[in-house]
């Protein structure tokens, strides 16, 4: 007993003279300045896209949200594990009119999650039906089930607006809405879409080649902007039908050069490996996410899938 409790008192002795000891070390030397960034921008903003049209960014998502007299027309919650305070601000600062309605684009959580506020203002929750479906067996803890689905087409009609929400077909998730303001020509579709960008790692939850006919079903559509989910390079909030024919024309040369190095017996490395597609290199995501969208092309060619 006496060895253990004097080994005990020894190790705490030594532990506080090694505390001590270390407190008494100089501070570590300030690292040399680094050269000037440019400022980080603020963390929300709110930007006026037309006369009743806004997008409110939340670091680095989008939402639109459409005013009318009758109310407010929100969509993405943009919340998840941060309060959603700021984008009810946003809205508020522009109208008192009520938030009417939160329409999902998809159900992605790091879109969908923190609608919970706007509920308790009574806003009416619309998802295309795959979505509810989904929410409703992942019971994500932060997500608001959806009131009202769409199928393939439902149309909102509040206070002078006209929103079409539309659903066609498979693409980045199975529950993706193109929602379309006709008058205004503006289209708010998340996650497929990038301003000037290949697609998100490895094309995780995406339909392929749906996504493709599902990128000739939109440049079909009567529309001139796009409001995307994420800004592009540069901050930039807004893209054109430019955007989504650049997007279609990637993706069609991505899959041509990977069903080349499929049908040559070639292995995921080998086809990381070979393929470059110059005319996308200055996309800023390019090198960092192009061989996973090669991998997630070399499943469809190789297994189907
Ligand atoms: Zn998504």
């Amino acid at each position: 007993m006496m060895r253990l409790h004097y080994a005990g008192v020894a190790a705490a002795l030594i532990a506080s003279a090694l505390v001590a000891q270390a407190q008494q070390q100089p501070p570590a030397q300030a690292p040399a300045a680094a050269p000037a960034a440019a400022p980080a921008p603020p963390p929300t903003a709110t930007t006026k896209v037309a006369d009743n049209v806004y997008i409110f960014r939340y670091v680095g998502h989008q939402a639109m949200f459409i005013v009318t007299p009758a109310g407010v027309i929100a969509t993405d919650p943009i919340s998840l594990r941060r309060p959603a305070k700021p984008y009810i601000d946003a809205i508020q600062a522009v109208t008192k009119a009520p938030i009417k309605y939160v329409i999902y684009s998809h159900s992605h959580f790091d879109h969908s999650a923190g609608g919970q506020p706007f509920k308790d203002l009574g806003a009416t929750f619309v998802a295309q039906r795959n979505a509810k479906a989904r929410i409703q067996a992942l019971k994500p803890a932060d997500v608001v089930v959806p009131d009202q689905v769409v199928d393939d087409k439902k149309v909102i009609t509040l206070g002078g607006t006209t929103l079409e929400l539309l659903y066609i077909g498979k693409n980045h998730s199975d529950s993706t809405l193109v929602m379309r303001l006709p008058k205004e020509k503006i289209i708010f579709t998340v996650d497929w879409i990038p301003i000037q960008g290949v697609q998100f790692r490895e094309m995780a939850d995406t339909y392929v080649p749906d996504i493709e006919d599902g990128l000739k079903k939109v440049i079909a559509l009567d529309w001139e902007t796009l409001i995307p989910g994420h800004p592009g390079p540069g901050g930039k909030q807004t893209g054109t039908k430019d955007n989504a024919r650049d997007q279609l024309a990637y993706l069609q040369d991505l899959s041509a050069a990977v069903k080349q190095e499929v049908s040559q017996g070639k292995s995921y490395d080998d086809a990381v490996k070979d393929i470059s597609l110059p005319k996308y290199s200055a996309w800023p995501n390019y090198k960092s996410f192009l061989p996973m969208n090669i991998e997630r092309y070399y499943d469809f060619w190789n297994r189907g899938i």
